[in-house]
């Protein structure tokens, strides 16, 4: 059971404005004084108040660029006295947190390579005891809620409470048309568990390419999420990293304007009476499923009894991956979808063995 946070909201870190999206732009990395100043300016420009660029950048092979260091750290504090935005870095050790303070950067992130890392992470938050400053934590790398909780448990416990995340996707093996694989129901999962937790979408890293920025971000507006982080270069094909997935400033806003925003409730009288009765549908329908569910249990332990009585084995693979493909086919008639019956019906299949074991052990 996931322990619950301790959280400042959002609304008192005196950072963003509502309504949604909460946005973080600038570039991906600091490459030059001229290049963060001229950035930033013409995102103030456009209404943008939180500045983002990496100052040490993680990169896969060694030899690429990575990161101008602490220099860049003077240039966002120009960007700060400068523009009035706030400004933000990604962290990645107790070093680079005391280096950030030194120069009052008003936001850190935690990034994907990082979260994946208890010991970095425990690091990070000792470094941050005592202080006051926000930090949104990246997903992992890899597709594990648990290791992504961890790490804000982990900031929480040493008393970070401003505290937020940002969902940039997963390392994938499958040849998928985005950088990194959306995995949308981890960050589903992780919002129910803890909705008042700021959540940020980074549509840059989960795309890496610029014509997919807008269908990401439109996404995670529609799943509610309350903030975009999207890497913004006043030159973009210049840029020393992420190249293909920056916008210039005017690109940035045509993208913020054409979102759509839905709300997230309605207090129109009209609304709420149709939603509920669909709602009182769908109550009954999986009331329904419930009972099927039982009552399929049931005929599963009748066979785990005919099994024990005959003296056969409970799993027979061969039968299941049948009865799967069957499914799957009769599913697509109804327009399901294979991955979803795949996961359904092998947790009422696990369920099943469970069941039918549980006769053979009395
Ligand atoms: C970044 O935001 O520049 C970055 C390196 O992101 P990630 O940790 O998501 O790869
Ligand atoms: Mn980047």
């Amino acid at each position: 059971m996931a322990k619950t946070l301790d959280l400042v909201p959002v609304g008192e870190w005196g950072f963003f404005t509502l309504p949604r999206p909460m946005v973080i732009a600038g570039p991906c990395s600091a490459e030059t004084e001229e290049q963060v100043l001229e950035t930033a300016r013409e995102l103030a420009a456009r209404g943008i108040h939180v500045f983002r660029a990496g100052i040490w950048k993680p990169r896969t092979h060694p030899g690429s660029f990575e990161g101008v260091g602490t220099t860049g750290l003077k240039w966002l504090r120009r960007v700060k006295e400068e523009t009035g935005m706030k400004v933000c870095t990604e962290v990645a050790s107790e070093k680079h947190v005391y280096e950030c303070l030194k120069y009052g950067i008003d936001l850190l992130w935690v990034g994907a390579r990082t979260t994946a890392n208890p010991f970095l992470m425990q690091e990070i938050a000792d470094a941050l005891r005592d202080t006051d400053i926000p930090v949104l934590v990246k997903n992992p790398v890899n597709p594990d809620l648990d290791l992504w909780i961890g790490a804000l448990e982990r900031l929480n416990q040493a008393g970070v409470r401003k505290l937020g995340v940002i969902h940039r996707g997963f390392s994938t093996s499958e040849p998928i048309a985005y950088r990194n694989a959306p995995g949308w129901q981890i960050a589903v999962e992780l919002r129910t568990r803890y909705p008042s937790l700021p959540f940020f979408a980074d549509p840059s890293h989960m795309g890496g390419k610029r014509e997919y920025l807008l269908e990401i971000s439109q996404k995670a507006m529609d799943l509610g999420l309350e903030g975009l982080m999207i890497e913004s270069h006043c030159s973009p094909d210049c840029a020393l990293s992420d190249a293909k997935q920056q916008l210039t400033p005017p690109a940035l806003l045509t993208l913020l304007e054409s979102l759509l925003i839905r709300e997230k409730d309605s207090g129109d009288r009209e609304y709420r009476e149709g939603i509920d009765q669909l709602r009182a549908q769908i109550d009954i329908l999986d009331e329904n499923l419930l009972y099927l569910l039982h009552s399929r249990m049931e005929v599963s332990r009748k066979i785990g009894a005919y099994k024990r009585d005959h003296n056969v084995a409970i799993l027979q693979t061969g039968r299941w991956d049948a009865l799967l493909s069957a499914m799957k086919e009769k599913g697509r008639k109804y327009g399901l979808s294979e991955s979803a019956i795949e996961g359904i019906f092998n947790a009422i299949h696990d369920e099943s063995v469970r069941v039918q074991n549980d006769v053979l052990s009395k």
